[in-house]
């Protein structure tokens, strides 16, 4: 076999998130790296997709979605967005926001198409990008504030630019977009005819603020894909359902790439995400308040055993400066040595950056904290421990 594979795909690193949670999992560590909750989503949920196996909804879903779940995700903009959306020409349900995204760019990029993305970024950005023959513009936020450096972004832009890929709230920096923000991207969309991919998968899981879309801001609406996702809108991240709101020529195309990369979702959990959705603002509010909680509690013990921790108002994560406890390790090195030693898992945060734009910081973790309040408090103990031991 002499003839290369696809050499872009081959040359992947296997995603860290993997790699972290195999490495927990063979030093029977905590593992706080890869993002997804210790417990159950809904229980009623759960019951409304289990009923529907057994009831006839076991053979493909129309293209984009069934309608009651289509339905649900136009009245779930309206509630919490105020966007008037037509639940029959502006919805595509997706296997997963992975997926939404991977149809999103395809249904924009062509090859030599100038693609802009913030740094740190989520991993599946960059390779997506690129497959598609886009051309990567990053702008680098700087921590702790991670404001947007506004010169930066302006100067990212061109008449090639297609489109921006933002996400708000952020992985892995916790940061939420402010409304100012939003509008200075928004008028860089106008003064470049732009589009934006808007990642909102933590959309209800802000802490200080309600979430904002970009695609509520003055002249968006026909610029914007806007991504959710039942994985973390219901901490059921193993069903893999997301959805993608667009104006209706856009959702038409985005429709073309899902009818090629799954053509249809599960239709049992189409249904209970409808079910989820349809839920009232108490359980958004709980689900909000909960995490926020759990930020708190892993906050405070990781600032109790000498870590910096960065600020962080939504997301499932946060950012923690290893500077004191590192010992001139870098992230990767540090990462490695707390999930075998402390038993303790992390992501490092340089996974999150391309190195060629620059070296990227190496005195950073990212913690999860969407885990039960007492496994967060076992891994801090078990990190104060580890630490003691280190000092004596
Ligand atoms: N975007 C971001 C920012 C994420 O953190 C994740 C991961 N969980 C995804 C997209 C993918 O979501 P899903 O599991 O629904 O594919
Ligand atoms: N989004 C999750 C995270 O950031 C990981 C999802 C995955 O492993 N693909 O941890």
């Amino acid at each position: 076999m002499t003839k290369p594979l696809n050499r872009q795909i081959a040359a992947l690193p296997t995603t860290i998130f993997t790699v972290m949670s195999e490495l927990a999992r063979a030093h029977d560590a905590i593992n706080l790296g890869q993002g997804f909750p210790d417990t159950e989503g809904p229980q009623d949920m759960v019951q409304v997709a289990a009923d529907a196996l057994l009831d006839g909804r076991n053979q493909y879903a129309p293209l984009t979605g069934l309608p009651e779940l289509r339905r649900a995700v136009a009245d779930s903009n309206a509630r919490f967005q105020g966007l008037e959306i037509d639940a029959e020409s502006e919805v595509v349900v997706t296997s997963g926001a992975t997926e939404a995204l991977a149809a999103a760019l395809m249904a924009l990029i062509e090859p030599g198409d100038d693609v802009v993305l913030i740094e740190p970024l989520y991993d599946t950005y960059l390779p997506m990008v690129r497959q598609l023959g886009g051309i990567p513009r990053l702008v680098r936020l700087q921590e702790p504030g991670w404001t947007l450096p506004r010169e930066a972004l302006a100067a990212a832009f061109s008449a090639r630019t297609k489109a921006i890929l933002l996400n708000t709230p952020m992985n892995p920096t916790g940061k939420v977009f402010t409304t100012e923000e939003l509008d200075f991207i928004a008028s860089l969309l106008r003064q470049h005819d732009a589009y934006a991919v808007c990642d909102e998968v933590y959309e209800h899981l802000t802490f200080n603020t309600p979430h904002v879309s970009l695609m509520s801001r003055p002249d968006m609406r026909e610029r914007c894909l806007r991504i959710g996702s039942a994985g973390k809108s219901f901490s059921l991240t193993g069903w893999k359902v997301g959805y993608v709101t667009a104006p209706a020529p856009l959702a038409a195309v985005v429709a073309k790439a899902h009818q090629n990369l799954v053509f249809a979702t599960a239709p049992n959990l189409q249904r209970a995400v409808a079910f989820g959705l349809n839920k009232d603002d108490q359980y958004f509010q709980d689900l909000a308040a909960d995490m926020a909680r759990k930020r708190d509690i892993l906050s405070a013990g990781l600032r109790s055993v000498g870590l910096e921790v960065l600020p962080c108002d939504g997301s499932y994560f946060v950012m923690a400066d290893i500077t004191p406890l590192a010992n001139g390790l870098d992230d990767v090195a540090f990462a490695r040595q707390l999930t075998e030693e402390a038993g303790v898992t992390t992501i490092p945060a340089s996974a999150f950056y391309d190195p060629a734009n620059g070296t990227p910081p190496k005195h950073l973790v990212r913690f999860a904290f969407c885990k039960q309040d007492a496994v967060l408090q076992d891994a801090v103990a078990r990190i104060k421990h580890w630490a003691s031991q280190k000092d004596g």
